[in-house]
């Protein structure tokens, strides 16, 4: 007879053998015959049985799990590796949806293992998508950090940065984390400011997008521009410029990303 597992963080022999898996090494996903899922019946003859695994949605007795997975635990089984950023341009139902979560669950299982007020080891809530501690009743949920990602526009320019580190070559939409207190529409005249010493008015929400590196959730914005000739730190912000809506450059996010809609309904915008 099959265990029905009674917490959303059950461990793998607690499965269904119906249930799926989406294994997560890093900022990887393990992939079964070249799909995101492995079945559970599977796992539990191959894997550690007591590994722990995180439902991807929220109910208790759900289909669909997520498992940290190191590659090199999967010992002589057939494999291969894609990374998340590629799966989530896919365009399957789902895929974004599924793949994202689990990333940011596994992150979340893994760098939560121990009580942040007093030391003790962390385990499932028996009902909760939830880490507890046996020593203090601390509970940890999943965090989700909201950013905010704002599009500037002046008249028929708009306003692109070129980011250091990943993707450097890429002009994009600036972007930034919220501080503690924060509105969104206060996080944009900071960042905005910061970064590229412009001054932001009439901030417009547009849409939004989990974003799970690790953790994200990005507020996308059209703002206008309301003062200020731009000056970069040449640190976080390689060049920022205007860009005529003819002439953009032609290294830009992709359209699957919040960034990359906020300029395709900009461009929109201007053909109504
Ligand atoms: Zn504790």
């Amino acid at each position: 007879m099959t265990l029905v597992p009674r917490s959303p963080i059950p461990v793998l022999r607690e499965l269904p053998d119906h249930a799926q898996l989406v294994l997560v090494d890093g900022a990887d996903v393990l992939l079964h015959n070249e799909q995101i899922y492995w079945p559970a019946a599977f796992l539990k003859q191959q894997l550690d049985p007591g590994s722990m695994a995180v439902s991807i949605e929220a109910a208790c007795d759900a289909a669909v799990y997520a498992l940290p997975c190191p590659a090199d635990s999967l010992v002589g089984m057939r494999f291969s590796r894609c990374p998340a950023r590629q799966l989530l341009q896919s365009s399957l139902p789902g895929v974004f949806d599924q793949v994202g979560k689990a990333l940011q669950l596994t992150h979340w299982l893994i760098s939560h293992r121990y009580c942040g007020f007093c030391g003790q080891p962390l385990l499932a809530h028996p009902a909760e998508r939830a880490l507890q501690c046996p020593q203090c009743q601390h509970r940890v949920f999943p965090r989700i950090s909201p950013c905010v990602i704002v599009l500037v526009r002046r008249d028929r320019h708009i306003l692109l940065a070129r980011h250091a580190g990943r993707g450097s070559a890429t002009f994009s939409c600036l972007a930034g984390f919220m501080e503690v207190g924060e509105t969104p529409e206060q996080t944009i005249c900071r960042e905005v400011k910061e970064e590229t010493a412009i001054e932001v008015n009439n901030i417009r929400y547009v849409r939004s997008q989990s974003w799970p590196f690790p953790s994200q959730l990005m507020l996308g914005f059209h703002a206008d521009h309301a003062g200020g000739e731009i000056r970069v730190d040449g640190d976080e912000i390689l060049e920022a410029r205007w860009f005529e809506a003819d002439s953009l450059p032609a290294a830009l996010p992709p359209p699957f990303s919040v960034a990359g809609q906020l300029i395709a309904l900009f461009l929109q915008s201007l053909k109504v």
